[in-house]
């Protein structure tokens, strides 16, 4: 959905297509040229085992075209201010939040190891103003043209969308930008999306039980909820609820980026029940540095707010729990 003149700031729309056609990078030059190592990484990345990106004939994944133009930690100097004038613009307007979409890749020669790499890219285009589930704001897609000895070798299209989030863009008035003094009532945590998949689950939380689903047919346990059984494909099942038992699988521990209601740094962990499947959820207990791989954890339901409570795993020394 696009509306009409700006919220606002009614030149903005005019000032953001006066970027179409700007050059983002220009005569950019690969760090390196295609060559077999960074093709050995991608496709132990990838699982790939095609033959036709080994041995003396080697052609490059198709798909890391991307992967030839990076900059790495230290970036390209030579980048166009172009785009980075484009963000500000959006940011000083309000539609400070960043998501990328999509990206669309056309491949014309193939790439192998030697091949120099230079690139260009575009500014290709600024949406009208779109609201979306995460919120209002303008999608800017750049395509970047990446040769070698001088040939086309494929056109790599990258679309963001530069969005006000929705609390914000719900608001009658324009959004603003974000300042220090802005800084309102704690933001709730993300509600869960209740389906009719997994609304058993939620039912379950809310009875404070975990609900694990088993498939009727071949008795297999799945988690997170599903229509239809991984193993045999049936859409047949009852559910066992957790014993509460677990062991931190794995985990991350978020720094960046911020999400509201949360407050970084903080652990996340794949926690595996003693069942055998595994469940996303906070470990709590014990400090975010102190989480660690096969750490017993045991089931807790944590009142969030008024309308939300959650699953945690909260640590327990060896033995207990
Ligand atoms: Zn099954």
């Amino acid at each position: 959905m696009s509306t009409g003149p700006e919220d606002g700031l009614p030149d903005l729309r005019a000032r953001l297509a006066a970027y179409e056609g700007r050059v983002a990078a220009s005569a950019g030059v690969g760090k390196d040229p295609v060559n077999e190592p960074m093709i050995r990484h991608w496709c132990e990345a990838m699982g790939d085992t095609s033959p036709a990106y080994r041995g003396p004939d080697a052609v490059a994944p198709p798909t890391m075209l991307q992967a030839w133009t990076m900059g790495g930690l230290s970036g390209h100097t030579d980048r166009s201010e172009a785009y980075d004038e484009l963000l500000a613009l959006l940011d000083g307007a309000g539609y400070t939040s960043v998501v990328a979409t999509d990206c669309e890749q056309e491949y014309l020669r193939p790439l192998r190891p030697g091949d120099p790499i230079t690139f260009d890219a575009v500014i290709e285009a600024v949406s009208e103003r779109k609201t979306t589930t995460l919120g209002t704001g303008y999608f800017v897609t750049t395509r970047m043209d990446v040769r070698t000895r001088g040939e086309l070798a494929g056109t790599h299209r990258f679309r963001i969308l530069k969005y006000a989030p929705r609390s914000r863009a719900n608001r009658p008035n324009p959004p603003t930008p974000r300042t220090e003094s802005s800084a309102a009532a704690p933001a709730r945590r993300p509600r869960p999306v209740v389906n009719r998949d997994n609304a058993g689950f939620w039912e379950g939380v809310a009875a404070h039980r975990l609900l694990i689903q088993r498939c009727t047919a071949c008795a297999v346990l799945r988690f997170p909820w599903l229509p239809g059984c991984h193993a045999c494909g049936s859409q047949e099942w009852d559910t066992v609820p957790a014993g509460g038992a677990g062991t931190v699988y794995s985990y991350v521990v978020m720094h960046h980026p911020p999400f509201p209601a949360f407050d970084p740094p903080y652990a996340v962990g794949l926690v595996e029940l003693a069942e055998g499947v595994r469940i996303v959820s906070n470990v709590i207990g014990v400090p975010y540095d102190k989480v660690r791989i096969g750490m017993p954890v045991r089931l807790e339901f944590l009142r969030v707010d008024a309308e939300l409570e959650l699953p945690v795993f909260r640590a327990t020394a060896e033995g207990e729990g």
